[in-house]
């Protein structure tokens, strides 16, 4: 299940790297996607691995 840290979307906090931002709103970096308040998951475009 991928997690809100793995979406495009967000943005880690530099003080708290538990918390990202999402579209202006603080979202848990653990939060799994299924949970996403707008169903916008996108994954992020890293595909070095
Ligand atoms: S809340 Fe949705 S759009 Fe925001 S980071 Fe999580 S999965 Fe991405």
């Amino acid at each position: 299940m991928p997690k809100c840290k793995d979406c495009k979307f967000f943005k880690t906090k530099e003080e708290d790297a538990a918390k990202g931002d999402c579209f202006g709103h603080e979202v848990d970096a653990e939060l799994d996607t299924d949970q996403c308040p707008t169903k916008s998951f996108e994954p992020k475009e890293e595909d070095s691995k």
